[in-house]
């Protein structure tokens, strides 16, 4: 019966085909495990899905068309136990194992896309969700993203400090992308810990809670990152790993979308940032 189960489950998966083994972003070569995979074969994974934005107008492998995205919503409720990340992440850094066919679903950039097209399926739904904040923007500085490589004619605007706060009375939670998405890894530790303390205050100021969970941008970490992000005062890191590696509080995995960077292959690049 399980077996009939899995089957079906896999074979009516919205996310059958979109995703597939690639690399991705800014240097890193990451080599991102296809969410259907991940989500469909192995009833038992639990994986934190990271996605980026939502906006059908935005042909980046950044960004997944909002129809798209509503059938995977309504996908997720029906055959995924879907739970904060604050909650499957602990479970996660500590090697245990949460229940099967347990999600967690996270956002990284805070694009405004997000505002647009995936705030109401996400609460229509009931999902909840987290979305991680690169604090400069809500602090003066550009309200797009800047950092992006190569930068599109039109910068996809990032969320406003009403739109966060708005979306966060409706239950989206919010974490760190750090403050100005630099690759960390390229950063000494001291530059680290700064950038992620000011982040996390930053976004602590406009959210009147506490910010515990950090997001790497480009997913890049290294020994010296991830003991900036506990001297920073965060209570766990997300990572976006190619392949398996040593789990602990500041390197949770995810699964992500592949951005198809524009490269050959094995040619690093950061051509494709996230
Ligand atoms: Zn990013």
């Amino acid at each position: 019966m399980r077996a009939f189960e899995d089957a079906d489950v896999h074979a009516t998966s919205p996310f059958r085909g979109k995703y597939r083994h690639g690399r991705t972003a800014a240097g890193a070569n990451l080599r991102i495990r296809a969410v259907n995979q991940a989500i469909s074969c192995d009833p038992r994974s639990m994986p934190v899905l990271c996605y980026h934005s939502v906006d059908s107008a935005w042909a980046s492998p950044l960004a997944i068309d909002s129809d798209e995205f509503a059938r995977q919503c309504a996908w997720l409720t029906r055959h995924r136990q879907v739970i904060p990340a604050e909650s499957l992440v602990p479970v996660l850094a500590e090697g245990h194992r949460p229940p099967p066919r347990t999600v967690a679903m996270t956002f990284d950039d805070g694009f405004e896309g997000l505002y647009h097209h995936a705030f109401s399926p996400l609460v229509r739904n009931r999902l909840p969700a987290m979305v991680f904040l690169v604090a400069r923007t809500l602090d003066g500085g550009p309200n797009h993203a800047d950092w992006l490589r190569p930068q599109p004619a039109v910068a996809p605007s990032t969320l406003t400090r009403e739109q966060v706060l708005e979306m966060q009375a409706a239950g989206i939670t919010f974490g760190s992308h750090s403050y100005a998405h630099h690759d960390l890894t390229q950063l000494t530790e001291a530059e680290c810990v700064r950038d992620l303390r000011e982040s996390r205050e930053v976004l602590e100021d406009l959210l009147r809670q506490p910010v515990g969970l950090v997001a790497y941008p480009y997913g890049l970490h290294a020994p010296h990152v991830r003991r900036a992000a506990e001297r920073a005062g965060y209570d766990y890191a997300l990572s976006l790993p190619e392949e398996h590696e040593p789990r602990d509080r500041f390197a949770v995995p995810r699964v992500g979308k592949e951005p198809r960077a524009r490269r050959s292959r094995g040619s690093p690049s950061r051509m494709a940032s996230s």
